[in-house]
């Protein structure tokens, strides 16, 4: 019976719906926000232009409007172009339900549980094609909300005026219409955007409960884009903070690449602290810098991240193992320490440590295990570093791995973790011939790894990083 009355209501609305699209939106009543609640941005009010998007976007927009669907680009790519820069990919959206988009494409696939979507592939490139979503109000066995207000389950449709509310900040939700190349705003994010405001559709504690990954959004594309937070939306992050903590950890994890490998490391890392939300996302790193802010730990976890985005800036790659790994040493080395302390041997000391802290972590960001590997073998090497003499250094440089844990060495040398001349001294034996790599390594030379040396390399020591010149 209820699905009765919705299934009529939505029919109306596309009545109503049918009829909008025919309002030129050269007519000063469509151009005001105030007039249907929609305003129509045409081809000469706006930048976007079809050569900036991609063949295969437009190839699935004219074939869902051949078909006799409602076709538009959406979400982050119109939010893009509009800035003049390339999108990371085009998402489109229709009236045209998963089953009927498999219908019209041949190569697509659909996936989703959450929200059930069609990925429409061309080689390389996926087109991702959502239905319309429909209105919140409409909770059934199709979307359900957990006690906390989040959203679990969303798979029910609508029509696109029930889809741009369902949509996480107005400069997200504008909508290109392939029909007649306009713009459709329902929620004044053009404005937003010409404001570079990010501000979120309805009410932001409401909105941040429902999906606190939001907030992790919030802050992406603050830095991305240089836009400011609307401040309704900052204000609401203190009290739903907390909400992160139950998001499942593989979407946290993919959240955290997102954050932390695509050129904007440091200034996330700066702004996920502002807001509380990094003590979420890794609580144990959270309290090792706390504990010593000004320290060394910080400095490390600075330089990687600025290491990072410096790479990726140069057009090179970054890799996530390398940057938990940083993330993740200071708890490591001080859980080590206190091991040690009870008498524990170094070695063993470590190798516990990792696997509690790493333990720990999967349960807020998980970690693939080829990750927690890689970070593994990243720490374990570092005191193998210290020994220079004999055949020890030529089989380290023969590992799988030393090229990652030479460059981990570098970064704490450079940022008083370890001695400057060890990581040097590592530089010099990389690049020498094989008769000078055999004279570094003498037993009888005098070596200056010894700790005495070591101590008077620190720049800065605490108690708790005293044993750290051991490694
Ligand atoms: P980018 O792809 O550049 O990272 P994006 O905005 O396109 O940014 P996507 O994750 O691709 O981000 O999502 C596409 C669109 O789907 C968004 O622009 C937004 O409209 C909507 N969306 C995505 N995630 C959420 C969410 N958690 N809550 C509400 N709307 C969302
Ligand atoms: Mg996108």
């Amino acid at each position: 019976m209820i699905n009765t009355i919705k299934i009529n209501t939505t029919g109306v609305k596309n009545v109503l719906n049918f009829f909008k699209k025919f309002i030129p939106s050269s007519l000063p009543g469509a151009e005001c926000p105030e007039v249907d609640k929609f305003r129509v941005y045409a081809r000469s009010e706006h930048n976007i232009s079809r050569s900036q998007i991609s063949d295969n976007a437009l190839k699935v927009l004219y074939r869902l409007q051949k078909e006799g669907y409602e076709a538009y680009l959406v979400g982050g790519c119109v939010r893009d172009l509009l800035l003049g820069r390339e999108p990371k990919d085009f998402d489109v959206a229709t009236n045209a339900d998963p089953e009927q988009i498999r219908r019209v494409f041949r190569n697509c696939r659909i996936i989703g549980r959450r929200f059930r979507l069609a990925h429409v592939h061309f080689g390389r490139e996926v087109i991702e094609v959502a239905t319309f979503r429909g209105a919140a109000e409409q909770q059934n066995d199709k979307q359900m909300l957990n006690h906390e207000g989040r959203l679990l389950r969303d798979n029910v449709y609508g029509t696109i005026e029930e889809d741009v509310w369902r949509r996480d900040f107005t400069v997200n939700a504008l909508y290109y219409n392939i029909r007649d190349f306009s713009v459709i705003d329902y929620v004044s994010g053009m404005d937003d955007h010409k404001a570079a405001t990010l501000r979120l559709i309805g009410e932001p504690h409401t909105r941040f409960r429902e999906d606190p990954v939001r907030m992790l959004r919030a802050v992406r594309f603050a830095v991305k884009l240089s836009f400011k937070l609307h401040p309704d939306c900052e204000n609401a992050i203190p009290s739903t903070v907390h909400l992160l903590s139950s998001i499942p950890s593989a979407r946290l994890y993919d959240e955290v690449l997102k954050l932390f490998l695509f050129g904007y490391a440091l200034q996330s890392f700066e702004m996920l602290r502002h807001y509380g939300l990094f003590q979420i996302l890794f609580p144990d790193t959270e309290k090792s810098l706390t504990r010593q802010e000004s320290g060394f730990p910080r400095l490390l976890l600075l330089k990687a991240l600025e290491n990072s985005d410096n790479r990726i800036a140069e057009g090179k790659s970054v890799t996530a193992y390398f940057l938990f790994a940083t993330f993740l040493w200071e708890p490591v080395r001080l859980l080590a320490q206190d091991k040690m302390n009870k008498g524990i041997a170094e070695f063993i000391a470590y190798q516990d440590a990792a696997n509690e802290i790493i333990n720990k972590q999967v349960k807020r960001t998980a970690l693939p295990r080829h990750i927690s590997l890689a970070m593994r073998e990243v720490w374990s090497l570092q005191p193998r570093f210290t020994s220079r003499t004999g055949s020890k250094p030529s089989r380290l440089l023969s590992h799988p791995r030393f090229r990652a844990g030479f460059d981990f060495l570098m970064l704490r040398a450079e940022t008083g973790g370890a001695e400057l001349e060890l990581a040097q001294w590592w530089q010099t034996y990389q690049q020498v011939d094989e008769t000078e790599q055999r004279k570094m390594t003498q037993p009888s030379r005098k070596n200056p790894s010894s700790r005495s040396g070591r101590k008077r390399t620190y720049r800065k020591r605490t108690s708790s990083s005293a044993t750290e010149s051991k490694n």
